[in-house]
């Protein structure tokens, strides 16, 4: 007996049939006479249609009203699945982010919770209720209410097992753990029974949406462990903690990352200082940069090429437009159909020899690398958006090959 925080996808609530599979893993846990705290996202794509919707009306829509048009979709949700459980004939009560106590910055879509005072959900289980909260939002000072970055209901599920010492965090969603890859990109994934937190924050933050990475910060933070596992069978998941029994594996993943978008200033007038002007402009307007290179200077000039995310593209291109007069007569030129692909592993820092192997899957492949990052636990390439699928399949299968397995 204790206190479980169960959260569950949107495909895990797509529909009526889905809906009730959930109230039964919920209900199952409770009648064993747990007290349950649940976290839900919107169904399906709701979230998807609500943006749509949103940016057919006004392309330019302030992002408040945004906030406030998609916390919506888990309002419906946590409703949905209440009445669910009610009708199972279970006590249980719907929570909205701010009801729940969350408390955020005011950076609409993409909020980061300041403080989580859990009081109302204590009482509802000192009630015997089964609590039921919609992931993803809060409200910030100003009264309005907030969303935390797409994914961000793992976030909000985390934060309040973090804060109610909760003995359990399931992560209920649409495959059966964390994979070396995709599951549904590469069919010859495996299941990991374990990972670390600094792997599985480097492959969340480098595309493998499964966690949201600020979920797998937060539990490191906090220690709290946490099982991501499938809501429609029930196989074993895989479990998130820090120290793990790696089964002698050089990596843990391959990640893609197709939301990002490469920049280059060309011609940039190579003396002292400029980096510094373009990255500090950059990040004084809140746009993170990624890879970045820089070309050796010849002729008085050199060019600087960075990566940033989709949505900040816009944004960065207008930063530089203002930077004209000060970075010379470069020329600014973009692409966006680019990807990330990343290999991660704690494995390989004390193996050298690893970025060969998969600049050689590459090679095999014939995929051309344009850029090239490295940290002590990852390594990222930047290439072709057409060519990610296959490079990401080309990589899997040079680490994990059969034989391996
Ligand atoms: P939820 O709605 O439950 O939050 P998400 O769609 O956010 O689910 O995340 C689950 C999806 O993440 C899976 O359907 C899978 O396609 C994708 N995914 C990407 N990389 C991985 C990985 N390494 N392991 C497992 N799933 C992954
Ligand atoms: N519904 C939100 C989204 O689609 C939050 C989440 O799913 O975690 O991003
Ligand atoms: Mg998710």
């Amino acid at each position: 007996m204790g206190l479980i925080v169960q959260k569950f996808g949107g495909s895990s609530v797509a529909d009526k049939e889905r809906i009730f599979n959930v109230a039964d893993i919920i209900t199952r846990k409770y009648k064993e006479g747990n007290d349950i705290v649940v976290v839900v996202s919107a169904q399906g794509d709701t979230t998807d249609d609500l943006l749509a919707q949103a940016y057919d009306i006004n392309p330019d829509a302030s992002r408040r009203e945004v906030d406030m048009l998609i916390t919506a979709g888990e309002q419906m949700s946590v409703a949905l699945l209440a009445m669910a459980i009610e009708k199972l004939g279970f006590p249980v009560v719907s929570l909205l982010g701010w009801q729940a106590g969350f408390t955020t910055s005011s950076t609409y879509g993409g909020a980061r919770i300041k403080r989580l005072i859990p009081d109302r959900i204590r009482k509802e289980l000192d009630k015997k209720n089964i609590v039921v909260v919609a992931g993803f939002q809060g409200i910030n000072r100003y009264g309005d209410l907030t969303t935390l970055g797409r994914g961000g209901s793992d976030t909000s599920a985390v934060a309040i097992a973090s804060v109610m010492h909760a003995d359990l965090c399931q992560i209920y969603t649409d495959v059966e753990g964390v994979y070396t890859a995709d599951p549904r990109k590469v069919p010859n994934a495996r299941k990991l029974a374990e990972i670390s937190y600094d792997e599985m924050l480097e492959l969340a933050t480098l595309g493998a949406q499964v966690l949201n990475n600020r979920s797998v910060e937060m539990a490191k933070k906090y220690n709290i462990e946490l099982e991501v596992l499938s809501s429609l069978t029930r196989a074993p998941g895989t479990i998130v903690r820090e120290a793990v029994k790696m089964e002698k594996m050089l990596i843990s993943g391959v990640a893609k990352d197709s939301n990002v978008a490469r920049i280059s200033v060309i011609g940039v007038p190579d003396k002292p200082g400029l980096a510094f002007t373009i990255f500090s402009r950059l990040s004084s307007k809140d746009i993170n940069v990624d890879i970045i290179l820089q070309s050796i200077g010849r002729n008085g000039t050199k060019d600087i090429t960075f990566t940033v995310t989709m949505e900040k593209l816009k944004e960065a291109l207008a930063v530089l437009h203002d930077l004209a007069d000060l970075i010379g007569t470069s020329e600014v030129v973009y692409d966006e159909d680019v990807a990330k692909v990343s290999i991660v592993g704690a494995g390989m820092e004390s193996h050298p020899g690893v970025a060969a192997e998969m600049f050689e899957a590459l090679f095999e492949a014939q995929v051309n690398i344009q850029m090239i990052a490295t940290s002590e636990i990852k390594i990222s390439v930047l290439i072709d958006e057409k060519d990610a699928d296959r490079a990401v399949a080309a990589i899997h299968s040079k680490f994990f090959s059969p034989d391996e397995m």
